[in-house]
């Protein structure tokens, strides 16, 4: 994810922030720091808040595991992928976060024009709103934690545990770790404020 641009990142990290702090009944009393997002209950709660829409449907009427469609500002879920998401399947948790991500970012554009771009962002957001880069910054300085724990508390696939460790390194590198405890500061006191 080379091609992402700083402004971009920055875009995806505010979004990420605002979606983790929402809450099923409104209220602020969320946990923003709690690692693990339930994703599955997350699609209810982003529905209810309007910003997306999502249907289950027989594995029979749909063929992929999930599809975007932005005309209609919904997510399509086989009944496969949505069980494995409410029984915790890191492949499936992530397939969600990603078609998230594209009606998040994409809904002015065509369902129909997904090119290479556009998947690498709805990944990136995917990522981060998964295992977010302001927690495992923290956590990295703290505890020295590994990838194969990354995987584990935020419930995703150890190869993007182990992408997200040395790509959260780089930036870490970049900006010092201060930078990362500050903007999540922001973020918490951000969604207070709302
Ligand atoms: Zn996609």
């Amino acid at each position: 994810m080379q091609g992402l641009s700083d402004s971009f990142k920055i875009r995806v990290h505010e979004y990420v922030w605002s979606i983790r702090a929402l809450s099923e009944d409104g209220s602020k009393k969320r946990n923003l720091i709690e690692p693990r997002l339930d994703i599955a209950k997350h699609l209810e709660i982003l529905q209810d808040h309007g910003f997306c829409n999502f249907v289950v449907l027989g594995n029979n009427e749909l063929k992929s595991a999930a599809e975007a469609s932005f005309e209609k500002n919904k997510i399509l879920l086989s009944e496969r992928t949505y069980i494995a998401a409410c029984n915790d399947d890191p492949e499936a948790r992530f397939i969600i976060a990603h078609e998230i991500g594209h009606l998040l970012l994409h809904r002015d554009k065509e369902s129909s024009s997904i090119g290479y771009m556009m998947e690498e962002e709805a990944n990136y957001f995917a990522v981060e709103l998964l295992a977010p880069t302001e927690l495992l910054a923290i956590d990295m300085k703290k505890y020295r934690t590994k990838s194969q724990d990354f995987a584990r508390i935020f419930g995703i696939e150890p190869y993007i545990a182990e992408m997200q460790r040395k790509a959260v390194e780089k930036e870490v590198e970049k900006h010092g770790v201060a930078f990362f405890e500050k903007s999540l500061q922001k973020y918490i006191e951000n969604s207070k404020n709302r």
